[in-house]
């Protein structure tokens, strides 16, 4: 039968990129050992589908993935451009068998134990799966009373493309990360704003503070080993960063932040205390879910609605790793999971004795 390896990665972002490159430094070999599916048209993952306004400057960091440095010429360049092109380098560079567009519909156990993928373009026969497939086509937004009645636009961040587009019009925005503190900065030059966010936000000043991340990841971490649904580190910390771009935004009166509404009506956003704030539009800055609906007929998830996970991999399946999931949800966070799991499949898949030499 054809289309039978030893591990399918599902995902060319960050997390399967990383994962594949690890799973080839330990003697997997491309195309006849492993896959890469990725459901999108061209390389870059969620990247490419960034707003234009996200430069390379303004995001919080791309890191490295393993092998080649992202040296992207400009801090001006787009995301949404600098970083698909590193991929689409990276995949060339090393030869990694991504097939795309392929989109992975279901992941099901086979009688004899394995693992059959279904996709859009076929089906694969594995081993077993890195799951890498992010969030970005997962954005979740909050259920408010009266808001299917609302008569202005609603919209996630995934639809911003630009503030130009609601001059003249009063947005609210919500959410409490550094998506709504970027864009209630950029929308605010042109039309007026209302913040809104569940907690107050904390701001933190300067670099990266690299123990409070340490400390929101071990949150995150321990989450997933309960079975947890797994939150952003933002969201377990409430911090945010004040860059200069949201200091001149703080400066400028737009981060003043007022709690959670109530409900929504037909022409704005309203509390229990009376108080009213009329909206042409609502922008949900309120994050994403995990994309892995495809690993339903796994069965995977457990009472905590979350999946119980044991370090890169689901506990009790050591087959099936979730990378760029939970506390790997980053780019660093990706790169180091990616590396883990193509470690603990060598060893599991081959065993001791088919060690590489220079592993
Ligand atoms: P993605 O980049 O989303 O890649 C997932 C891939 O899986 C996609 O190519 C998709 O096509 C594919 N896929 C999905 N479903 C399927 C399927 N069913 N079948 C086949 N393929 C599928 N993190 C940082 O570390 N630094 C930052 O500066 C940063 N900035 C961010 C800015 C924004 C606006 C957002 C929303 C997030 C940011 N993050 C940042 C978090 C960031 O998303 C992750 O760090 C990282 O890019 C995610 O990589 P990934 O590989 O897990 O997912």
């Amino acid at each position: 039968m054809g289309n039978e390896v030893e591990v399918v990665v599902i995902g060319a972002g960050q997390a399967g990129l990383s994962t594949a490159w690890a799973l080839a430094r330990q003697g997997f070999a491309p195309e006849s050992e492993f896959v890469v599916l990725d459901a999108d048209d061209a390389p870059g993952g969620a990247w490419q589908h960034r707003w234009p306004s996200l430069t390379v400057g303004t995001t919080h960091r791309v890191h490295d993935l393993p092998g080649l440095p992202f040296e992207p010429d400009a801090d001006e360049l787009r995301a949404a451009d600098a970083v698909p092109a590193y991929f689409a380098e990276y995949e060339r560079r090393f030869g990694l068998p991504v097939h795309r567009p392929v989109r992975v519909r279901a992941v099901r156990r086979t009688d004899d134990d394995r693992f059959r993928v279904e996709t859009d373009a076929g089906q694969w026969t594995t081993r077993a799966v890195v799951n890498a497939t992010g969030t970005w086509s997962r954005p979740f937004v909050p259920r408010y009373p009266g808001q299917e009645r609302f008569r202005g636009r609603q919209l996630h961040t995934v639809d911003y493309r630009s503030a130009d587009e609601f001059a003249g019009q009063h947005v609210v925005v919500v959410g409490g990360g550094a998506s709504a503190t970027q864009l209630l900065g950029e929308i605010s030059t042109v039309t007026g704003t209302t913040w809104v966010t569940r907690r107050p936000p904390v701001w933190r000043e300067g670099p990266f503070d690299e123990d409070a991340g340490r400390r929101a990841v071990a949150l995150v971490e321990q989450a997933v080993r309960e079975g947890r649904r797994p939150g952003s580190v933002v969201g377990v910390t409430g911090l945010l960063t004040s860059t200069p771009y949201v200091r001149e935004a703080l400066d400028r009166g737009v981060l003043e932040r007022l709690p959670m509404f109530d409900r929504i009506t037909e022409d704005g956003v309203a509390w229990a205390d009376g108080s009213f704030v009329p909206a042409d539009v609502i922008l949900w800055a309120t994050g994403f879910r995990a994309a892995v609906a495809h690993l339903a007929p796994l069965r995977l998830r457990g009472p905590g609605g979350g999946i119980r996970m044991d370090g890169t991999h689901v506990a009790g399946e050591p087959r099936i790793h979730l990378v760029g999931y939970g506390p790997s949800a980053s780019t660093i966070g990706a790169n180091r999971a990616g590396q883990s799991a193509a470690r603990q499949l060598r060893r599991l898949l081959r065993g001791p004795r088919e060690l590489p030499r220079s592993a």
